[in-house]
Protein backbone atom coordinates (compact mmCIF):
# COMPACT_ATOMS: atom_id res chain seq x y z
CA UNK A 1 0.00 0.00 0.00
CA UNK A 2 1.27 3.50 0.72
CA UNK A 3 4.97 3.91 0.15
CA UNK A 4 6.34 5.56 3.35
CA UNK A 5 4.71 5.37 6.41
CA UNK A 6 2.81 8.22 8.38
CA UNK A 7 5.42 9.67 10.89
CA UNK A 8 3.13 9.76 14.21
CA UNK A 9 3.07 11.89 17.60
CA UNK A 10 1.71 9.77 20.34
CA UNK A 11 0.58 12.38 22.95
CA UNK A 12 -0.43 10.87 26.37
CA UNK A 13 0.61 7.27 25.10
CA UNK A 14 0.33 5.67 28.58
CA UNK A 15 -3.32 6.42 28.94
CA UNK A 16 -6.25 4.69 28.10
CA UNK A 17 -6.56 5.82 24.49
CA UNK A 18 -2.61 6.37 24.11
CA UNK A 19 -2.19 2.54 24.82
CA UNK A 20 -4.99 1.61 22.43
CA UNK A 21 -2.94 3.82 19.19
CA UNK A 22 0.49 2.33 20.35
CA UNK A 23 -1.27 -1.20 20.01
CA UNK A 24 -2.31 -0.07 16.66
CA UNK A 25 0.70 1.16 15.55
CA UNK A 26 2.42 -1.96 16.51
CA UNK A 27 0.27 -3.66 14.73
CA UNK A 28 0.68 -1.87 11.17
CA UNK A 29 4.81 -0.77 11.24
CA UNK A 30 4.67 -0.54 7.18
CA UNK A 31 2.40 2.26 7.34
CA UNK A 32 2.83 4.00 10.69
CA UNK A 33 6.19 4.67 11.96
CA UNK A 34 6.19 6.46 15.39
CA UNK A 35 9.06 9.14 15.79
CA UNK A 36 8.08 10.28 19.63
CA UNK A 37 5.89 9.48 22.54
CA UNK A 38 4.88 11.37 25.79
CA UNK A 39 3.35 10.70 28.89
CA UNK A 40 3.05 12.82 32.37
CA UNK A 41 4.83 10.45 34.91
CA UNK A 42 4.34 6.48 34.05
CA UNK A 43 8.45 6.47 33.15
CA UNK A 44 8.09 2.50 33.03
CA UNK A 45 5.76 2.02 30.51
CA UNK A 46 6.36 5.16 28.67
CA UNK A 47 10.26 3.23 28.37
CA UNK A 48 8.67 -0.22 27.21
CA UNK A 49 6.35 1.62 24.44
CA UNK A 50 9.28 3.61 23.25
CA UNK A 51 11.66 0.06 23.43
CA UNK A 52 8.68 -1.90 21.34
CA UNK A 53 8.26 0.71 18.40
CA UNK A 54 11.67 1.34 18.56
CA UNK A 55 11.60 5.44 19.18
CA UNK A 56 14.19 7.08 20.37
CA UNK A 57 12.24 10.42 21.82
CA UNK A 58 10.54 10.60 24.68
CA UNK A 59 9.01 13.05 26.89
CA UNK A 60 8.08 12.78 30.67
CA UNK A 61 5.99 15.81 31.38
CA UNK A 62 6.48 15.82 34.83
CA UNK A 63 10.12 16.02 34.40
CA UNK A 64 10.77 17.89 31.57
CA UNK A 65 7.83 20.27 31.80
CA UNK A 66 4.76 21.09 29.33
CA UNK A 67 7.15 23.13 26.99
CA UNK A 68 8.80 19.25 25.98
CA UNK A 69 5.18 18.93 24.74
CA UNK A 70 4.91 21.79 22.53
CA UNK A 71 8.28 20.69 21.06
CA UNK A 72 7.01 17.01 20.46
CA UNK A 73 4.10 18.91 18.63
CA UNK A 74 6.49 21.13 16.07
CA UNK A 75 8.83 17.93 15.38
CA UNK A 76 9.59 18.47 11.57
CA UNK A 77 9.92 14.73 10.76
CA UNK A 78 5.69 14.45 11.86
CA UNK A 79 2.96 14.04 9.86
CA UNK A 80 0.39 13.59 12.44
CA UNK A 81 0.07 13.93 16.59
CA UNK A 82 -2.36 12.31 18.44
CA UNK A 83 -3.06 14.30 21.31
CA UNK A 84 -4.53 11.74 23.88
CA UNK A 85 -4.02 14.31 26.87
CA UNK A 86 -6.39 14.51 29.73
CA UNK A 87 -8.01 17.98 29.91
CA UNK A 88 -6.23 21.29 29.65
CA UNK A 89 -2.91 20.32 30.04
CA UNK A 90 -3.70 19.27 25.99
CA UNK A 91 -4.42 22.89 24.46
CA UNK A 92 -0.69 23.88 23.71
CA UNK A 93 -0.02 20.98 22.28
CA UNK A 94 -3.52 20.89 20.12
CA UNK A 95 -1.93 24.32 18.88
CA UNK A 96 0.92 23.90 18.45
CA UNK A 97 0.41 20.86 15.72
CA UNK A 98 -2.15 22.88 13.79
CA UNK A 99 0.10 25.77 13.53
CA UNK A 100 3.09 23.43 12.50
CA UNK A 101 0.83 22.30 10.13
CA UNK A 102 0.76 18.73 10.74
CA UNK A 103 -2.38 16.93 11.02
CA UNK A 104 -4.27 16.89 14.43
CA UNK A 105 -5.80 13.66 15.43
CA UNK A 106 -7.84 14.64 18.90
CA UNK A 107 -8.76 12.68 21.43
CA UNK A 108 -7.91 15.53 23.67
CA UNK A 109 -11.74 17.52 23.72
CA UNK A 110 -10.46 19.31 26.67
CA UNK A 111 -8.48 21.50 23.88
CA UNK A 112 -11.47 21.95 21.23
CA UNK A 113 -13.77 22.84 24.23
CA UNK A 114 -11.29 25.33 25.75
CA UNK A 115 -9.77 27.12 22.59
CA UNK A 116 -11.91 26.10 20.04
CA UNK A 117 -12.02 30.04 18.77
CA UNK A 118 -8.14 29.70 18.28
CA UNK A 119 -7.72 26.10 16.78
CA UNK A 120 -10.51 25.93 14.09
CA UNK A 121 -9.11 28.88 11.97
CA UNK A 122 -6.10 27.32 11.98
CA UNK A 123 -7.43 23.62 10.48
CA UNK A 124 -7.80 23.29 6.81
CA UNK A 125 -9.76 20.53 5.48
CA UNK A 126 -8.89 17.22 6.54
CA UNK A 127 -5.76 18.67 8.89
CA UNK A 128 -8.18 18.10 11.74
CA UNK A 129 -9.40 14.22 12.69
CA UNK A 130 -11.68 13.75 15.37
CA UNK A 131 -11.11 10.62 17.63
CA UNK A 132 -13.98 11.34 19.79
CA UNK A 133 -16.13 8.21 19.09
CA UNK A 134 -19.23 10.74 18.58
CA UNK A 135 -17.33 12.89 16.63
CA UNK A 136 -15.54 10.28 14.12
CA UNK A 137 -19.00 9.26 13.63
CA UNK A 138 -20.24 12.60 13.00
CA UNK A 139 -16.80 13.49 10.64
CA UNK A 140 -17.66 10.32 8.69
CA UNK A 141 -21.38 10.89 7.99
CA UNK A 142 -20.90 14.41 6.76
CA UNK A 143 -18.10 13.05 4.09
CA UNK A 144 -19.50 14.06 0.54
CA UNK A 145 -22.21 16.20 2.48
CA UNK A 146 -22.65 19.94 2.15
CA UNK A 147 -23.31 21.33 6.25
CA UNK A 148 -25.86 23.86 4.45
CA UNK A 149 -27.50 20.86 3.97
CA UNK A 150 -27.66 19.24 7.52
CA UNK A 151 -30.65 20.50 9.59
CA UNK A 152 -29.07 18.59 13.17
CA UNK A 153 -26.60 16.96 14.10
CA UNK A 154 -27.57 14.11 16.69
CA UNK A 155 -25.05 13.52 19.41
CA UNK A 156 -25.99 9.91 21.30
CA UNK A 157 -25.37 9.51 24.99
CA UNK A 158 -25.00 6.04 27.04
CA UNK A 159 -26.59 8.14 30.01
CA UNK A 160 -23.67 6.70 31.79
CA UNK A 161 -24.06 4.31 34.97
CA UNK A 162 -26.37 6.69 36.51
CA UNK A 163 -28.65 6.54 33.97
CA UNK A 164 -32.81 6.99 34.78
CA UNK A 165 -31.47 8.12 38.89
CA UNK A 166 -33.02 11.04 40.42
CA UNK A 167 -30.63 14.04 42.10
CA UNK A 168 -31.40 12.30 45.76
CA UNK A 169 -30.20 9.26 44.31
CA UNK A 170 -26.93 10.22 43.36
CA UNK A 171 -26.35 12.33 46.80
CA UNK A 172 -24.14 9.15 48.36
CA UNK A 173 -23.04 7.91 45.07
CA UNK A 174 -19.29 6.65 45.32
CA UNK A 175 -16.26 7.22 43.49
CA UNK A 176 -15.90 2.92 42.28
CA UNK A 177 -19.94 3.35 41.14
CA UNK A 178 -19.32 6.36 38.99
CA UNK A 179 -15.84 4.84 37.62
CA UNK A 180 -18.46 2.04 36.30
CA UNK A 181 -19.16 3.04 32.62
CA UNK A 182 -21.29 0.24 31.56
CA UNK A 183 -20.54 0.71 27.70
CA UNK A 184 -16.93 1.95 27.73
CA UNK A 185 -13.65 1.09 29.58
CA UNK A 186 -11.94 4.67 29.56
CA UNK A 187 -9.43 6.94 32.12
CA UNK A 188 -10.75 8.00 35.60
CA UNK A 189 -11.76 11.28 34.59
CA UNK A 190 -13.68 11.16 31.51
CA UNK A 191 -15.58 8.04 32.81
CA UNK A 192 -16.92 10.47 36.13
CA UNK A 193 -17.68 12.96 33.06
CA UNK A 194 -19.40 10.12 31.60
CA UNK A 195 -21.22 9.90 34.94
CA UNK A 196 -22.01 13.74 35.67
CA UNK A 197 -22.88 14.01 31.39
CA UNK A 198 -20.40 16.55 31.33
CA UNK A 199 -18.85 14.42 28.95
CA UNK A 200 -21.46 15.00 26.78
CA UNK A 201 -22.05 18.85 27.39
CA UNK A 202 -18.24 19.08 26.66
CA UNK A 203 -18.78 16.94 23.11
CA UNK A 204 -21.63 19.73 22.38
CA UNK A 205 -19.11 22.19 22.54
CA UNK A 206 -16.64 20.17 20.70
CA UNK A 207 -19.03 19.41 17.88
CA UNK A 208 -20.24 22.79 17.75
CA UNK A 209 -16.69 23.88 16.80
CA UNK A 210 -15.34 20.97 14.55
CA UNK A 211 -18.81 21.45 12.60
CA UNK A 212 -19.68 24.81 12.48
CA UNK A 213 -22.82 24.82 13.12
CA UNK A 214 -25.34 27.09 15.90
CA UNK A 215 -25.98 24.92 19.13
CA UNK A 216 -29.66 25.03 18.58
CA UNK A 217 -28.73 22.34 15.96
CA UNK A 218 -27.02 20.13 18.04
CA UNK A 219 -29.18 17.67 19.93
CA UNK A 220 -28.38 14.92 22.06
CA UNK A 221 -29.97 11.50 22.59
CA UNK A 222 -29.97 9.14 24.96
CA UNK A 223 -29.11 5.69 24.07
CA UNK A 224 -28.18 3.32 25.54
CA UNK A 225 -26.89 0.84 23.90
CA UNK A 226 -23.89 3.07 22.82
CA UNK A 227 -24.19 1.06 18.90
CA UNK A 228 -25.21 4.18 16.77
CA UNK A 229 -22.05 6.83 17.76
CA UNK A 230 -23.92 9.70 16.16
CA UNK A 231 -26.23 10.63 13.68
CA UNK A 232 -26.41 13.23 11.03
CA UNK A 233 -30.19 14.68 10.07
CA UNK A 234 -30.42 16.32 6.48
CA UNK A 235 -33.17 18.86 5.32
CA UNK A 236 -34.57 15.93 3.03
CA UNK A 237 -35.51 14.28 5.64
CA UNK A 238 -32.87 11.41 5.78
CA UNK A 239 -30.47 10.69 8.84
CA UNK A 240 -27.05 9.13 8.21
CA UNK A 241 -25.64 7.04 11.10
CA UNK A 242 -22.43 5.45 12.50
CA UNK A 243 -22.35 2.45 13.96
CA UNK A 244 -20.17 -0.17 15.53
CA UNK A 245 -19.28 -2.16 18.61
CA UNK A 246 -17.92 0.43 21.84
CA UNK A 247 -14.32 -0.24 20.94
CA UNK A 248 -12.35 2.67 20.62
CA UNK A 249 -10.02 1.85 18.78
CA UNK A 250 -12.25 1.63 15.52
CA UNK A 251 -12.32 5.71 15.39
CA UNK A 252 -8.43 6.10 16.73
CA UNK A 253 -7.57 3.48 13.89
CA UNK A 254 -9.80 5.70 11.46
CA UNK A 255 -7.96 8.89 12.42
CA UNK A 256 -4.07 7.21 11.24
CA UNK A 257 -5.73 5.25 8.22
CA UNK A 258 -7.85 8.60 7.13
CA UNK A 259 -9.31 8.87 4.18
CA UNK A 260 -8.23 4.97 3.78
CA UNK A 261 -9.67 2.30 5.96
CA UNK A 262 -7.82 -0.91 6.95
CA UNK A 263 -8.71 -4.08 8.71
CA UNK A 264 -9.16 -3.81 12.05
CA UNK A 265 -7.02 -6.39 14.18
CA UNK A 266 -9.55 -7.30 16.83
CA UNK A 267 -13.25 -8.71 16.11
CA UNK A 268 -14.67 -5.90 15.48
CA UNK A 269 -18.20 -6.99 13.76
CA UNK A 270 -21.43 -6.00 15.23
CA UNK A 271 -23.95 -8.29 15.79
CA UNK A 272 -27.27 -7.03 15.33
CA UNK A 273 -29.54 -9.84 15.56
CA UNK A 274 -27.83 -10.41 18.86
CA UNK A 275 -28.17 -6.78 19.59
CA UNK A 276 -32.18 -7.02 18.83
CA UNK A 277 -33.17 -3.85 19.72
CA UNK A 278 -31.77 0.44 20.21
CA UNK A 279 -33.63 2.67 22.21
CA UNK A 280 -33.69 6.38 22.43
CA UNK A 281 -35.06 9.03 25.22
CA UNK A 282 -34.19 12.41 26.15
CA UNK A 283 -31.31 12.93 28.33
CA UNK A 284 -32.77 14.51 31.98
CA UNK A 285 -30.75 17.72 32.29
CA UNK A 286 -32.38 18.45 35.58
CA UNK A 287 -30.83 15.05 37.19
CA UNK A 288 -27.92 15.64 35.40
CA UNK A 289 -27.02 19.66 35.28
CA UNK A 290 -23.58 19.78 34.61
CA UNK A 291 -25.17 18.73 30.92
CA UNK A 292 -27.00 22.03 31.28
CA UNK A 293 -24.53 24.18 32.45
CA UNK A 294 -21.99 23.01 29.58
CA UNK A 295 -24.29 23.77 26.97
CA UNK A 296 -25.35 27.29 28.51
CA UNK A 297 -21.68 27.70 28.88
CA UNK A 298 -21.42 26.83 25.59
CA UNK A 299 -24.32 29.16 23.77
CA UNK A 300 -22.61 32.41 25.65
CA UNK A 301 -19.13 31.24 24.39
CA UNK A 302 -16.17 33.34 24.78
CA UNK A 303 -13.69 32.42 28.01
CA UNK A 304 -17.31 30.44 29.70
CA UNK A 305 -16.48 27.12 28.56
CA UNK A 306 -13.04 27.53 29.65
CA UNK A 307 -13.84 27.99 33.18
CA UNK A 308 -16.72 25.61 33.03
CA UNK A 309 -13.28 23.01 31.75
CA UNK A 310 -11.43 24.26 34.35
CA UNK A 311 -13.56 24.19 37.10
CA UNK A 312 -14.74 20.74 36.04
CA UNK A 313 -11.40 19.36 36.10
CA UNK A 314 -10.51 20.65 40.11
CA UNK A 315 -13.88 19.29 41.09
CA UNK A 316 -13.60 15.67 39.02
CA UNK A 317 -10.00 15.50 40.59
CA UNK A 318 -11.33 16.16 44.17
CA UNK A 319 -14.25 13.73 43.51
CA UNK A 320 -11.64 11.21 42.43
CA UNK A 321 -9.89 11.92 46.02
CA UNK A 322 -12.98 11.29 48.14
CA UNK A 323 -12.89 14.81 49.21
CA UNK A 324 -16.32 16.00 47.50
CA UNK A 325 -19.61 14.31 46.89
CA UNK A 326 -20.67 13.94 43.97
CA UNK A 327 -22.91 16.28 43.60
CA UNK A 328 -20.26 19.10 44.70
CA UNK A 329 -18.60 18.80 41.26
CA UNK A 330 -22.07 20.48 39.15
CA UNK A 331 -22.47 22.91 42.37
CA UNK A 332 -18.26 23.87 42.28
CA UNK A 333 -18.47 24.30 38.09
CA UNK A 334 -21.67 26.41 38.33
CA UNK A 335 -20.58 28.51 40.80
CA UNK A 336 -17.57 29.49 39.22
CA UNK A 337 -19.22 29.98 35.73
CA UNK A 338 -21.69 32.56 37.78
CA UNK A 339 -18.77 34.64 39.12
CA UNK A 340 -16.85 34.47 35.73
CA UNK A 341 -17.27 38.08 33.73
CA UNK A 342 -17.16 36.47 30.03
CA UNK A 343 -14.71 37.93 27.93
CA UNK A 344 -14.28 37.09 23.67
CA UNK A 345 -11.23 34.55 23.09
CA UNK A 346 -7.91 36.30 21.93
CA UNK A 347 -4.91 34.24 22.71
CA UNK A 348 -3.72 31.36 24.45
CA UNK A 349 -1.86 33.17 27.34
CA UNK A 350 -5.68 34.57 28.02
CA UNK A 351 -7.04 31.11 28.21
CA UNK A 352 -4.16 30.03 30.18
CA UNK A 353 -4.87 32.96 32.39
CA UNK A 354 -8.47 32.43 32.89
CA UNK A 355 -7.74 28.50 33.62
CA UNK A 356 -5.47 29.30 36.44
CA UNK A 357 -7.85 31.67 37.82
CA UNK A 358 -10.47 29.26 37.91
CA UNK A 359 -8.75 26.53 39.39
CA UNK A 360 -7.72 28.61 42.32
CA UNK A 361 -11.21 29.70 43.12
CA UNK A 362 -12.69 26.09 42.25
CA UNK A 363 -10.12 24.91 45.21
CA UNK A 364 -11.40 27.37 47.11
CA UNK A 365 -15.63 25.96 47.06
CA UNK A 366 -14.00 22.18 47.42
P1 LIG B 1 -6.01 8.79 30.64
O1 LIG B 1 -6.12 9.46 31.96
O2 LIG B 1 -6.16 7.32 30.57
O3 LIG B 1 -4.59 9.15 29.96
C1 LIG B 1 -4.13 10.47 29.91
C2 LIG B 1 -2.71 10.54 29.34
O4 LIG B 1 -2.27 11.90 29.46
C3 LIG B 1 -1.68 9.72 30.10
O5 LIG B 1 -0.70 9.27 29.20
C4 LIG B 1 -1.07 10.71 31.09
O6 LIG B 1 0.28 10.38 31.41
C5 LIG B 1 -1.14 12.00 30.30
N1 LIG B 1 -1.31 13.17 31.15
C6 LIG B 1 -2.19 13.32 32.17
N2 LIG B 1 -2.08 14.55 32.72
C7 LIG B 1 -1.11 15.20 32.04
C8 LIG B 1 -0.52 16.48 32.14
N3 LIG B 1 -0.89 17.37 33.07
N4 LIG B 1 0.44 16.80 31.25
C9 LIG B 1 0.84 15.93 30.33
N5 LIG B 1 0.33 14.68 30.19
C10 LIG B 1 -0.64 14.33 31.04
O7 LIG B 1 -7.06 9.51 29.68
P2 LIG B 1 -7.87 8.89 28.44
O8 LIG B 1 -9.09 8.24 28.92
O9 LIG B 1 -6.94 8.16 27.54
O10 LIG B 1 -8.37 10.23 27.72
C11 LIG B 1 -7.49 11.06 26.97
C12 LIG B 1 -8.32 12.09 26.21
O11 LIG B 1 -9.13 11.42 25.27
C13 LIG B 1 -9.27 12.88 27.11
O12 LIG B 1 -9.38 14.18 26.64
C14 LIG B 1 -10.60 12.16 26.93
O13 LIG B 1 -11.71 13.00 27.12
C15 LIG B 1 -10.51 11.72 25.48
N6 LIG B 1 -11.31 10.55 25.16
C16 LIG B 1 -11.06 9.37 25.78
C17 LIG B 1 -11.83 8.25 25.48
C18 LIG B 1 -11.53 6.92 26.12
O14 LIG B 1 -12.13 5.92 25.74
N7 LIG B 1 -10.63 6.83 27.07
C19 LIG B 1 -12.88 8.35 24.56
C20 LIG B 1 -13.11 9.58 23.94
C21 LIG B 1 -12.32 10.67 24.24
MG1 LIG C 1 -17.18 10.53 23.24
Amino acid sequence: MSETPLKVVILGSTGSIGCQAVEICAQYPDRLEVVALAAHSSKKLLAAQAAELGVARTVLSQVDGPGALVELAELPEADLVLNALVGAAGVEASYATLKAGKTLALANKESMVVAGDLLMPLARPGQLLPVDSEHAALFQCLLGEDTSEVTNLWITASGGPFRGRKRNDLLAVTRAEALAHPNWSMGAKISIDSATLMNKGLEVIEAHHLFALPYSRIKVVQHPQSCIHSLVEYVDGSFKAHLGVTDMRIPIQYALSYPRRWPAAFDASLDLCELGSLDFSRPDTETFGCLRLAMEAGEAGGTLPCVLNAANEVAVAAFLNSQIGFLDIERIVETCLAGHCREDVVSIEQLLAVDAETRAKATELL
